[in-house]
């Protein structure tokens, strides 16, 4: 039987903690949340690889150490209003309500949605909510969120975002075109951007409208 649990505890070590992730906050939520729960049954035995994993309707779950590099940038000390862009299959979804919550997460694909939400149930995650729906709106009616993580790649921050990120508040997001994109982490300082680029990255696209 394959040791899904020491190859969790391996892939904090070999792939987080070596490559620099320091915030014991992440490390020990990415050791708590069963990434095999998140992937399709075919791929469990690979839930810990060094990459991201398809997981339906040509979308992919996120590679352990960029999901991990975004969460720490947020800095999340545990009550924080979150509002996540592109649930796919929950797993980040899953770390963000470990971190802080309540977690606001919205995925356009409505199977993926629906799965995630089964998935988060099961695993009794109860300070989340996954709206299916268009996340370059965002979520006016639960805005201003602390933190903002979008888990596509937009040719530029959508302005809805920008707008319902609170004062001193963070968002991380994948900025650039299908083959040329970075981590951009920007924080509202005084109602201005500050922006920081981070890491080359690659993504699916943030597709705006339905
Ligand atoms: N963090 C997720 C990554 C999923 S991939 C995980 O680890 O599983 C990115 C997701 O963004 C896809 O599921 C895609 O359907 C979704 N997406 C793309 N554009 C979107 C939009 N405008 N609004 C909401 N979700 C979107």
């Amino acid at each position: 039987m394959f040791d899904l649990t020491a190859a969790r505890q391996n892939m904090v070590e070999s792939q987080l903690r070596t490559r620099g992730i320091a915030d014991p906050r992440v490390l020990e939520a990415m050791l708590r949340v069963p990434r095999e729960e998140f992937v399709p049954e075919a791929y469990r035995r690979h839930a810990y690889e060094d990459s991201p994993l398809p997981i339906g309707n040509g979308q992919t779950i996120s590679q352990p150490y960029v999901v991990a590099v975004m969460l720490e940038a947020l800095e999340l000390r545990g009550s924080e209003k979150v509002l996540e862009i592109g649930t796919g299959s929950g797993y980040v979804t899953a770390l963000l309500a470990e971190l802080a919550g309540p977690v606001f997460s919205i995925e356009r694909h409505a199977v993926l949605a629906e799965n995630a939400r089964r998935t988060l149930e099961r695993l009794g995650y109860s300070n989340v909510r996954v709206l299916t729906g268009d996340g370059t709106l965002g979520l006016r009616e639960a805005a201003p969120f602390d933190a903002i993580l979008v888990s596509a790649a937009a040719f530029a921050v959508p302005d809805a975002l920008w707008e319902q990120l609170a004062e001193g508040g963070r968002m991380m997001i994948p900025v650039g075109t299908p083959d040329a994109q970075q981590l951009q982490l920007i924080r509202k300082i005084a109602g201005r951007p500050v922006v920081l680029v981070r890491e080359a990255v690659r993504f699916v696209p943030l597709i705006s409208g339905s």
